[in-house]
């Protein structure tokens, strides 16, 4: 037997229970990873609530970093001992040990430790496909990033500053964003306190940015469109504010014939071909340190309640883990 959280209904941080689970043999496809770090991401919150509803009882969790204990008689591209990572569905990443379907794996290159693998998936393949695939950031580009001090908004800081294109971030507290200065922001606009749409116009000399990457959806959406030049492009991500009332789309003809899409990790990566290529393009970053992962808080994996409970209040910066 093993431990893992899970939940027998929707709704606030007390639904998650750590369990003991068994883990049961490999299916023919599939591989069992022993879990040497867990990812925490903003998704988590969206399954436990049921904003995204999940068959219940559920495990939860999508993403972690560990070691192939086990395969099943199909897979031919890993073997026991490999350290992998990964970051996508089914539910149940937050459990010491579990099975997996082999060709959601990758492998985790050496150089790079667990925690930072866990730390680093879900939210930099999020960054890449932002940045090289929903829109295609060059060099003279401005892009707007909301909650710039966050796990994917420290990652995409980073990476659209290597990327030449000059970076406005949204950040609540001051202290966010010193840290998001430090990680390529060029500009940091404190939106409790600033109209964020006001202060973009001023920073772009009145022109706009080509693209808002907007995780915050309910209290931002409005504002973010606001801020595009015409024909820019908004990348509504996530909505960790709520999610945006209906919308009529002949605004979008006013504002400036305004392109708008709401793109999902999990249908960027559904080929494997995609999913390597956009982890190796990741693990290209990381390694050569033109993107550092900043694992600002750890728990113990039976901790996820409060770890979850920390990332809605705002009191978390950069990316965490939860440990086994
Ligand atoms: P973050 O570390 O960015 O944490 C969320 C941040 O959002 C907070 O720290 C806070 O930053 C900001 N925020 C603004 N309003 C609120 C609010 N009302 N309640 C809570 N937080 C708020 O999380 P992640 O990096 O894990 O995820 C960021 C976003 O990206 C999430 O919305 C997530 O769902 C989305 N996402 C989408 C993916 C996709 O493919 N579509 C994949 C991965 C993530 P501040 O205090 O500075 O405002």
């Amino acid at each position: 037997m093993t431990h893992a959280i899970r939940f027998h209904e929707t709704g606030g941080p007390e639904v998650l229970r750590w369990e003991e689970v068994g883990v049961g043999d490999t299916a023919p496809n599939e591989a069992r990873v022993k879990h040497h770090a867990v990812g925490l991401n903003y998704i988590d919150i969206y399954h436990r609530t049921g904003a995204y509803p999940a068959p219940l009882p559920s495990g939860i969790g999508l993403e972690a970093a560990g070691v192939v204990e086990a395969v099943g008689g199909a897979v031919t591209e890993l073997k026991v001992g490999d350290r992998v990572a990964y970051a996508g569905g089914p539910l149940g990443a937050y459990a010491e040990v579990r099975n997996m379907p082999a060709d959601r794996l990758v492998k985790l290159p050496d150089a790079i430790d667990f925690k930072t693998g866990a730390a680093m998936m879900l939210q930099g393949m999020t960054a890449q496909y932002l940045l090289r695939r929903t829109c295609k950031v060059e060099s003279g580009d401005t892009i707007l990033i909301h909650a710039a001090a966050g796990g994917v908004g420290l990652i995409v800081c980073q990476w659209a500053h290597a990327l030449g294109a000059t970076v406005i971030g949204t950040v609540s507290t001051d202290e966010k964003a010193a840290l998001a200065k430090a990680h390529g922001c060029d500009h940091t606009i404190i939106y409790t306190r600033e109209n964020f749409t006001e202060r973009v116009r001023e920073i772009t000399g009145g022109k706009g940015v080509r693209v808002v990457y907007d995780s915050i959806g309910k209290d931002t959406f409005m504002g973010s469109l606001e801020c595009l030049q015409p024909l820019g492009l908004m990348a509504l991500f996530g909505a960790a504010s709520g999610p945006v009332p209906p919308f009529d789309l002949g605004l979008l003809a006013k504002m400036g014939s305004l392109f708008i899409t709401r793109p999902t990790l999990f249908v960027y990566t559904a080929q494997r071909s995609d999913l390597v290529a956009i982890s190796n393009d990741l693990f290209d970053v990381v390694s050569s340190g033109k993107v550092k992962i900043e694992v600002n808080q750890t728990y113990a994996l039976k901790d996820a309640a409060q770890a979850q409970i920390d990332l809605v209040a705002r009191k978390t910066t950069g990316s965490t883990v939860l440990l086994p």
